[in-house]
C-alpha cells in the first residue's frame, strides 16, 4: 500500500489515492500537464484525531497564500507538513474538497462526479478515516484570488506549467490523501492526472 520508492506514481484524472509517510519523508506533489489541481490531507498516523487545520494554518501564517518556508498546521497547533519547495506560488487552503453537493451547486447540468471529496473518502476508508472527518484540504496548484477589499472569490486556473511541482516534509508519522481533482472550473475545464513521488528519509 505504501509505495517506498522514488519512483513517481500517477494518480490518473478525477481519481484518488491514499499512502503513509514517515517522519522526515518528502512528498513531492508534481502536475505533469499543468493546470491541474490536487488536494492533499494529512492525518497524524499515530492519532487520527489529528489532521491539517486551514484555520490553525493561516492563522499562523498571517496569510492565505502559503508557499514555501510554510508549515501546515493541525487542529492541535502541531507542525505535519513543511514547504520545502514551491515552483508554482499559488495554492489554496479555503475550499473544501469538491463534492457531488459541490456539482449540484455549481454544476446542475453536468453530470455528477463523486469529487476529490468521495476519492478522498473512498482512499481514506482502509485507514479507518470516516468521510466526516474530512477537513479542508491543501488544494495543491488551486487558483483562488481573494478581492482584499469585498472578499469576494474567484476559482481561476492554476497557473501551473507542465512539470511544476510543491514539496512537502513529513514532521510526524502521517497518512495522506492525495488526488487529481474533479471540477471544471479548478482546472482550466480539463481533467488532467497528478503525478507523486516519496523520497524516504535517510
Ligand atoms: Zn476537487
Amino acid at each position: 500500500m505504501t509505495p517506498r520508492t522514488n519512483d513517481t506514481i500517477e494518480i490518473s484524472e478525477r481519481s484518488g489515492t491514499a499512502f503513509r509517510l514517515s517522519k522526515g519523508d518528502r512528498l513531492i506533489v508534481i502536475d505533469p500537464r499543468g493546470e491541474q489541481v490536487a488536494d492533499l490531507l494529512a492525518f497524524n498516523a499515530e492519532d487520527l484525531d489529528e489532521v491539517i487545520s486551514s484555520g490553525r494554518t493561516l492563522d499562523y501564517a498571517e496569510t492565505i497564500y502559503l508557499t514555501a518556508g510554510h508549515k501546515l498546521y493541525s487542529n492541535r497547533s502541531n507542525v505535519l507538513l513543511t514547504i520545502e519547495e514551491d515552483t508554482v506560488g499559488r495554492h489554496d487552503f479555503l475550499l473544501t474538497p469538491c463534492s457531488t453537493a459541490t456539482f449540484d451547486h455549481f454544476y446542475p447540468t453536468l453530470p455528477r462526479h463523486r469529487g476529490c471529496f468521495g476519492n478522498l473518502a473512498a482512499a481514506l476508508e482502509p485507514y479507518g478515516i470516516a468521510p466526516d472527518r474530512i477537513p479542508v484540504a491543501f488544494n495543491c496548484f488551486m487558483n483562488v484570488p481573494v478581492d482584499g477589499e469585498t472578499g469576494k472569490l474567484r476559482v481561476l486556473p492554476p497557473i501551473s506549467k507542465a512539470g511544476d511541482r510543491i514539496v512537502f516534509r513529513a514532521e510526524r508519522d502521517l497518512v495522506i490523501g492525495l488526488t487529481a481533482c474533479s471540477a471544471p472550473d479548478s482546472n482550466g475545464g480539463t481533467f488532467k492526472p497528478i503525478h507523486y513521488r516519496i523520497e524516504p528519509a535517510g
